[in-house]
């Protein structure tokens, strides 16, 4: 070893001892004849010093590195002299005193500074990912990272869960996005696609009497990029037989729960978690993400706004409203109208406002509207003086889509997500179904592995709309941080399912026909569960997203900077697999 401890380890109890570190020079300062160095590893900081006089050749070596060199220094552990202590500094009581410096590399001057947490535009920071990752935040969380999954997979294995390795190289697995594909050069013409998830496989390995499951699984989706969006990413994938939608649920809220106190230091809002139906989210917060950080709770004032004369709100399918409580007296016009801005870009034809004063209303609706009504509205929302009521008339789908983006956007800008909590729950009871209006037909909510509730299976022959699936969301800060569901295991049900998405049968069989037919060789009632692990981790670090949390993410653009990927390839290559390559425009 080029070490004898780390550069994060070293306290009082070595003073006098000789040691050797080897590590990247962090800083160095040159103080009247003296030489500083904070040698820097993976564990931390030690400041080394080298005297000319007691050892001359070190310190002439000393005096030609810079930032990024790396070297092995030999020296002796002593106590930092009276007020030069750094109480930052986990080694901030000693220093050492370098009798022998080596050189093992230089390094040219880093593009940006290693040594501090300063703005560095993301392209370039990918771009040398490999001296993005040496600063001291992405250090932070490449250790969580592991600290998460290794607090993983030791609970599971204490459960009796054992961890299997499905292919990458597999068929189709939809989970909503576009696949990405590998062309066979054995099998002209034919196709593997990466896994969307190992969504099938898990399930196989219920059949094959695995029972309990997991996996940290990578996954890919080849879908537009967004903060929380990669095109591969991973999941903690796991699947149990013989269990029902609350074991499920349990197992994993003790997981987290557990894990989240023993690597963070973000309390957990509330215990045990609140468990939301989905009509109970989409109506309190228009969306079945919910962020439960803060209330400003959605209040639907359709009723009230029944025969009032005003056309934009007696015509409207759904008016809806938020009281942004203490706006009224805060906000400027200029607020109010980015405020219309932003909802009109998220489609809603208008914001109807009204601001309560002392004396009265302001508002962009209340003539149209007798006081009576205004009254009532006002009291629907708990409107006082200094609130600002902001209401959305339109489709169900809008209002609620528009009117919990808007409260996620006053739950930053008036600092009521608190960054410093975690507020968990689980959003159950989803619909079984959503109708697609462009193609005409029933899609799965969750995925088409999904089984109904028991209640609910002789709906999806009478009335599919009202069917409630047994699927479960594991909700965080207002992030969808799993999802997971109780599957079909036999196969009449499946194959129903498969028929009222849509799927022909000569179709399910091709896709499917693996899984209907092992579907009839004896298969338990079995479930599971996806958290991501990126987001997850970018919740726990506090991160904006989940690119600061990956080691070599993708750019926006889906590239990765650093290498250069995609690229072109060898036209032989092309040939082998039997590809061709279109023109732009054909
Ligand atoms: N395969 C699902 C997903 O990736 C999770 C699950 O149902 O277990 O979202």
């Amino acid at each position: 070893m080029h070490k004898s401890h780390t550069s994060g380890e070293l306290r009082r109890d070595h003073i006098g001892q000789t040691v050797k570190l080897a590590g990247w020079v962090n800083r160095r300062r040159d103080h009247g004849g003296l030489i500083f160095i904070d040698l820097r590893d993976r564990w931390g900081v030690t400041q080394v010093v080298s005297d000319p006089e007691s050892a001359a050749a070190a310190h002439e070596l000393l005096n030609t590195v810079r930032n990024e060199f790396v070297l092995q220094v030999t020296g002796v552990v002593r106590e930092r002299p009276e007020g030069q202590t750094n109480e930052n500094l986990s080694t901030g009581e000693i220093e050492l005193v370098a009798t022998d410096v080596k050189i093992l590399n230089a390094s040219k001057t880093p593009p940006f500074e290693i040594n501090e947490d300063s703005n560095v535009d993301e392209k370039v920071r990918l771009k040398y990912r490999y001296l993005d990752l040496r600063r001291e935040r992405m250090r932070r969380n490449l250790v969580l990272r592991s600290e998460v999954t290794t607090y993983i997979r030791n609970y599971l294995a204490n459960e009796g869960f054992i961890e299997v390795e499905t292919p990458i190289l597999f068929k189709t697995t939809p989970e909503g996005a576009r696949d990405y594909l590998v062309p066979s050069r054995v099998h002209p013409g034919k196709f593997y696609a990466l896994p969307q998830s190992p969504q099938q496989l898990k399930q196989m390995l219920m059949v094959a009497g695995v029972e309990k499951y997991f996996q940290i699984a990578r996954c890919f989706r080849d879908e537009d990029q967004r903060g929380d969006r990669q095109p591969e990413f991973t999941q903690l994938d796991m699947e149990m037989s013989f269990v029902e939608r609350d074991d499920v649920t349990q197992l994993l809220e003790d997981l987290m729960t557990n894990m989240i106190e023993e690597v963070c230091d973000k309390p957990i809002m509330q215990k045990p978690w609140p468990r939301i139906t989905y009509a109970d989210a989409m109506d309190r917060f228009g969306e079945d993400r919910p962020d439960l950080r803060f209330e400003m709770y959605l209040k639907d004032v359709t009723a009230i706004c029944r025969d009032t004369g005003f056309k934009v709100f007696d015509g409207a399918p759904m008016v809806k409203g938020i009281n942004a409580e203490g706006c009224g007296a805060t906000y400027s016009r200029k607020q109010i109208d980015a405020l219309t801005k932003f909802v009109q870009q998220h489609g809603a034809k208008g914001l109807a406002w009204l601001r309560i004063d002392e004396d009265g209303y302001k508002s962009s609706f209340a003539k149209f509207l007798s006081e009576e009504k205004i009254g009532e509205m006002v009291a629907a929302l708990d409107g006082k003086p200094g609130d600002l009521l902001l209401f959305i008339a339109d489709k169900a789908e809008v209002a609620n889509d528009v009117l919990a983006r808007l409260r996620k956007r006053f739950g930053v800008e008036l600092g009521l997500a608190d960054p410093n909590v975690l507020a968990c729950c689980w959003v159950i009871d989803f619909p079984m179904f959503m109708w697609n209006e462009d193609e005409t037909r029933w899609d799965p909510s969750h995925h088409l592995f999904t089984s109904p509730m028991p209640d609910s299976i002789p709906l999806l022959d009478t009335d599919p709309g009202a069917a409630v699936g047994s699927q479960y969301d594991m909700v965080i800060n207002g992030y969808e941080t799993a999802g997971g569901s109780i599957r079909i295991h036999n196969r009449a049900l499946q194959e129903k399912v498969f028929k009222l998405i849509g799927l022909e049968d000569d179709v399910a069989q091709e896709r499917f026909g693996h899984m209907l037919e092992a579907f009839e060789y004896g298969t338990p009632p079995h479930g599971g569960i996806a958290p991501g692990i990126d987001r997850l981790v970018m919740l726990l670090a506090g991160e904006p997203n989940i690119r600061e949390v990956i080691a070599f993410p993708k750019s926006q653009q889906a590239t990765d900077i650093m290498a250069g990927a995609p690229s072109v390839v060898e036209d032989h290559q092309l040939v082998e697999l039997h590809v061709g390559i279109l023109d732009e425009d054909e």
